[in-house]
């Protein structure tokens, strides 16, 4: 469902679940509202368990400043009316109690977001607003001082983040991305130093997928197309929910037939992806009237060198992500789970899968399966969807697993004779 036939009510109540369920605020904490084109604002209520709210428990406050509703308004409403008052092209505000943000903001600093590709472009430049006491007039005001500045995000000192769009997904796009950011900061910490992009590397992301496929309409859609639709959706979704994918980061891809293969579509929030929102892309064209993800070409050429490859992932998980920001070295062979789905994890350098996506694409193979892109993604493949997504899941448990390791003590591996025993019991010579 699109957001924006969805009713204001309707899209706070979706919105604050998500945030809630990936537990990036508590159900005391955080508040979201929506101006509509009328100038009312509906807002979340103030005390009632965010767990289990309701489109009928959202308020209404009225241009005229008249209040309806079962319940009182969030306690922030001041902040929130300010905000819409400083930036009328504002039409949506969520703000959150997220761990790692408030972690940014007991340090009061803010977290950098050049350190993936793409979080600057969504984010913009971030403010921070110095400590007030919640619910003040005075807290709105240090608010509204960075937003005149022309930023869209502001991390409150020793409480939490504000994010505002031009409507609600757009502010909670902002606000996904920088707790990632946030996130991907503290773990590389763990590891190392990170090494965030410069401004030239950043600006090679946008070149991605600017490659025009022509378009077509399928004349008919089989069978097996249908079942790879459904069964792919039920696994983006799963990304989605185990965090392996962000709501618009994350890509699957199918093979359908000799040179068509089904991928992710680009921009597209992956919570509410429906089978028919996915692209075929057919002998180098895309099916008319949608944009396949920026790595289509990836896919393409990863198909064309290997025809025993039947599906490909790319995502941005966090703990392996850390590892491709450190530049840490990363070897599989800690559990024999890891070495068998991963085997020999390639590391390239950022940037190569959009200037030579030929080069990573020779460089996977059912021998290196799993190759890690630094600062960017990690690349997964299968000879099935399901194969693939289990690299991807095994990948980022093991970079989970080795960085909580290296906390308590030093990390033994498997050694060269055990490997060789694994390959020869599994067949993987
Ligand atoms: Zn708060």
């Amino acid at each position: 469902m699109d957001y924006q036939f969805m009713h204001p009510a309707e899209q706070i109540v979706q919105t604050i679940n998500r945030i809630y369920r990936k537990q990036m605020t508590t159900t005391s904490g955080g508040n979201l509202s929506v101006k509509d084109s009328d100038g009312n604002i509906w807002i979340t209520p103030s005390g009632i368990d965010k767990g289990a709210l309701t489109p009928s428990d959202i308020c209404l406050v009225k241009p005229d400043g008249t209040v309806e509703g079962k319940y009182k308004p969030s306690v922030e409403l001041p902040f929130h009316k300010l905000v819409y008052k400083t930036r009328p092209d504002i039409k949506a505000v969520v703000h959150a109690h997220s761990p790692s943000l408030v972690a940014f903001s007991l340090i009061r600093k803010i977290p950098d977001t050049a350190i993936i590709p793409t979080a600057r472009l969504v984010c913009g430049k971030v403010g921070i607003a110095g400590y007030e006491v919640p619910g003040s007039i005075e807290l709105g005001k240090k608010i509204a001082a960075e937003l005149k500045k022309g930023t869209d995000v502001v991390i409150m000192e020793n409480h939490g983040v504000v994010t505002c769009g031009n409507d609600l997904f757009d502010a909670f796009m902002k606000f996904e991305t920088l707790e990632r950011c946030a996130k991907l900061d503290i773990t590389s910490r763990l590891i190392g130093k990170a090494n965030p992009l410069t401004d030239e590397q950043i600006e090679l992301a946008n070149e991605k997928g600017k490659v025009p496929l022509g378009e077509f309409i399928p004349a008919e859609i089989s069978s097996k197309e249908k079942d790879i639709r459904t069964k792919m959706c039920t696994l983006i979704h799963r990304a989605y929910d185990q965090d392996l994918f962000s709501s618009t980061m994350g890509t699957f891809s199918e093979r359908l037939g000799d040179d068509s293969f089904i991928i992710t579509p680009y921009g597209k929030d992956r919570k509410l992806l429906e089978p028919q929102d996915l692209v075929r892309v057919d002998h180098g064209w895309r099916e008319a009237g949608k944009r396949p993800s920026r790595s289509a070409i990836l896919h393409k050429m990863i198909y064309e060198t290997h025809p025993d490859i039947n599906a490909v992932v790319v995502a941005q998980p966090t703990n392996i992500l850390a590892f491709g920001i450190t530049r840490t070295e990363i070897d599989s062979r800690t559990i024999p789970e890891s070495y068998i789905k991963i085997r020999n994890l390639v590391r390239m350098p950022y940037g190569i899968n959009i200037s030579h996506p030929e080069e990573v694409a020779k460089t996977i193979s059912a021998k290196s399966p799993v190759i890690l892109i630094e600062n960017d993604s990690i690349i997964a493949v299968g000879t099935t969807l399901i194969e693939a997504f289990d690299a991807l899941e095994v990948v980022e448990f093991t970079a989970n697993t080795i960085i909580h390791g290296g906390l308590i003590g030093k990390i033994v591996k498997i050694t060269d004779e055990e490997v060789k025993t694994i390959d020869k019991a599994f067949g993987l010579d």
